[in-house]
């Protein structure tokens, strides 16, 4: 059996959910902050910590065979890789943005302007794409001081609360490309048996993690109200109260609806709710 290699972030904003979601899935490794290269001890894997700019030609290239990876790290690299997975963390949204008081509100009003970026692959295309002929001044770092300095008539980066942006007195002007962190594998190894199964062992954490285990009580009158509110995996599981006219209702709910969900359970008559965190989801 072929040993894997999965290349993830050393330090920054992935490493830590990177190290988090592989552990999650069962596999046990020493997460050594020094050295760059980790064996997982139950699984035919070994984990490389690296730069993230250098993942996605790594895992072209095959010196990696996957990788954890930003989107917008993987596009500017131009990297030719099989997405595998979308994981729901490194969430982030690459914009143009321009001066406050700028009277910038077309896209063609940035015809002859400068815009100063760290992703330079990613700004080409769009502005290719928008035909807008515009240069692009290609920095390192910093590119919010851009505008102030003088250097640029607007920038290109990535963008969270924006929060930078306001204290250089930039506002985003617009949104360019949506960005999380994949999993990627190298093109030749897509249905590779090692690869299929840690691709299943993600999938069941991952939506173990959008989910929540729910336990609650109802009387037989209400029951049906109570359960038409729960999906459960198959259908919810009912079991007799000792107390008669009574059942205890099983079920899994979504995180992403869940307060609204168990305020209408509680109005359907729903009482003594218990909700777990679940850690796996095998279907
Ligand atoms: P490295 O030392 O590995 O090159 P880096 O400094 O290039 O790290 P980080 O700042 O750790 O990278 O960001 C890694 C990835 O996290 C980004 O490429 C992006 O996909 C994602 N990300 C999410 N939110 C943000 C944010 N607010 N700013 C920057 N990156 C973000
Ligand atoms: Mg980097």
């Amino acid at each position: 059996m072929k040993t894997l290699k999965i290349a993830i972030q050393k330090s920054g904003r992935l490493n830590e959910k990177s190290v988090e979601i592989l552990k999650n899935c069962g596999l046990t490794f020493e997460n050594y902050k020094s050295s760059l290269i980790s064996t997982v001890t139950n699984f035919p894997l070994e984990i490389l910590f690296l730069r993230d700019d250098d993942i996605p030609e790594y895992v072209q290239d095959g010196i990696a065979d996957l990788g954890i990876v930003g989107e917008n790290v993987i596009v500017e690299a131009g990297a030719d890789v099989c997405y595998l997975q979308k994981l729901g963390f490194g969430k982030c949204t690459l914009k143009i943005a321009v001066q406050s008081t700028s009277n910038i509100t077309e896209l063609a009003q940035l015809n002859g302007k400068a815009i100063a970026t760290s992703y330079p692959v990613i700004l080409e295309k769009y502005l290719k794409a928008n035909n807008v002929d515009a240069q692009i001044r290609n920095i390192s770092g910093s590119v919010e001081i851009g505008p102030g300095l003088g250097l640029s008539d607007a920038i290109f980066d990535i963008v969270s609360t924006g929060g930078t942006l306001k204290s250089n007195g930039l506002k985003p002007f617009k949104d360019v490309m949506n960005s999380e962190a994949v999993l990627i594998c190298n093109k030749e190894l897509e249905f590779n048996a090692e690869v299929r199964e840690l691709v299943q062992r993600i999938q069941s954490v991952l939506r173990a993690k959008a989910t929540k285990y729910v336990v609650l009580n109802v009387s037989k009158e209400n029951l049906q109200a109570v359960v038409a509110l729960l999906p459960g995996v198959k259908s919810p599981t009912v079991v007799p109260l000792f107390e008669e006219g009574w059942v205890a209702v099983h079920s899994v709910i979504a995180e992403q609806d869940f307060w609204e969900k168990i305020n209408s359970l509680k109005a359907a008559g729903a009482q003594g709710i218990v909700v777990m965190p679940i850690e796996k989801i095998i279907t």
